[in-house]
């Protein structure tokens, strides 16, 4: 049980930081030997696996402002010896905690009951601040190619902290037990009060509102029904996606406390860009060259798109950066159906001409009687003061 672990465990030390240490510090220290002592860095390695679990025990405490709280004020009456000899760190044996029989004469049940202002009788109270907690809310990153984001893609996200715990599956309790309907309010988390003229209702101090009460926590989570492990979440990221949408997944975030729901994952997704295809909203854009007889004289060419080649008519006379729209071939819409592919043609103009083409194309130079240039005549007839 948690309890008799802050007597006897000194969590600041197994993280090697100071008593007054930051969040930021505590949560630095513990991935720095997180990192180190990890099962899947040092494999078949019990010590470091031993020492893995003591720290995460230590950090699970520290992190939370509330059970830290509650650590330092059980330190503080141990460092006082308000306990005498048996408190010490380290120290062995405490009387009434957990043995079978009892102890002598004192239960540790008794002991926090008086401690925390629980009132349960010799059952071992959950105190005020044991109330089932949402877990946090968890962002990841996701890198996609820009086809997967078009097609929408089964992934699988991998995301640290608090999970459910391996042990009990989130109980609280022991295997093979299960935590009890809190006798002090029937399971209802409030008990009424009547004060005279007014009668209002409060959280169970037994339960601390939980409703329940577990007897017999379990040895890997002491009750808390969760363990900081990594996960693997499978998510389904839906076609269409785009780059920097982010994706809500209920539930999928860090696991409550105590039988509380669980928080959300935040999926930011990063779209990786097309050596040939843009994007621009539903549709997509990509730009082809053709060549100067095409344009002039109209050709059927044929085009990539994301479902294979498609061929696209260019008619006679077609003009340098012309667009052209394939129907449907575009990036799916969140309503259904797609957008469109839209085809920039850029007429290229060949770098290099034979005798024989040469000839051809002064053939038709002299045809042409700088005919493409008769809309600036009157600019130029301005312009030469005519
Ligand atoms: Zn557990």
């Amino acid at each position: 049980m948690p309890q008799r672990d802050y007597f006897e465990k000194d969590y600041y030390a197994t993280l090697g930081v100071a008593k007054d240490a930051s969040q930021a510090e505590i949560s630095k220290a513990y991935r720095k030997l997180a990192r180190k002592l990890h099962p899947d860095a040092r494999p078949n390695d019990a010590q470091a696996e031993s020492r893995f679990k003591e720290v995460s025990e230590a950090y699970s405490v520290l992190s939370n402002a509330e059970k830290r709280k509650e650590y330092d004020q059980v330190r503080e009456l141990v460092g006082s010896g308000t306990f005498g000899g048996f408190g010490q760190p380290g120290g062995r044996g405490f009387p009434g905690g957990g043995t079978a029989g009892g102890g002598p004469g004192f239960d540790l049940g008794d002991l926090f009951g008086d401690l925390f202002g629980g009132r349960a009788g010799g059952m071992r109270a959950r105190r005020r601040g044991d109330a089932s907690m949402r877990g946090r809310d968890v962002e990841t990153d996701l890198t996609l190619s820009f086809e997967d984001a078009l097609a929408g893609v089964t992934t699988t996200l991998r995301v640290a902290g608090q999970a459910v715990c391996s042990t009990c599956h989130g109980s609280g309790a022991r295997p093979g037990t299960m935590p009890i309907t809190c006798p002090t309010c029937g399971g209802t988390g409030s008990v009424t009060n009547d004060q005279g003229l007014f009668s209002f209702s409060e959280p169970c101090r037994a339960c601390a509102g939980a409703g329940r009460q577990i007897l017999d926590p379990c040895p890997t989570c002491h009750g808390s029904g969760t363990e900081v492990r990594p996960r693997e979440i499978r998510a389904r990221i839906p076609a269409g996606v785009r780059d920097g949408a982010r994706i809500r997944l209920p539930g999928k975030g860090e696991a409550g406390l105590r039988g509380g729901p669980a928080g959300d994952l935040y999926v930011n997704v990063h779209v990786t860009p097309h050596a040939l295809f843009a994007r621009k909203g539903d549709n997509l854009t990509l730009r082809v060259p053709v060549t100067f007889t095409e344009a002039a004289l109209g050709a059927n060419i044929t085009v990539p798109s994301l479902d294979g080649p498609v061929t696209l008519k260019i008619p006679a006379g077609t003009e340098s950066g012309r667009t052209f729209r394939v129907r449907g071939k575009g990036a799916p819409k969140s309503g259904g159906g797609r957008g469109d592919l839209l085809v920039t043609v850029d007429v290229a103009v060949p770098r290099k001409l034979s005798r024989a083409q040469r000839k051809l194309l002064e053939d038709f130079a002299a045809t042409e009687d700088g005919r493409v240039r008769a809309h600036l005549e009157p600019a130029l007839r301005e312009a030469r003061g005519a």
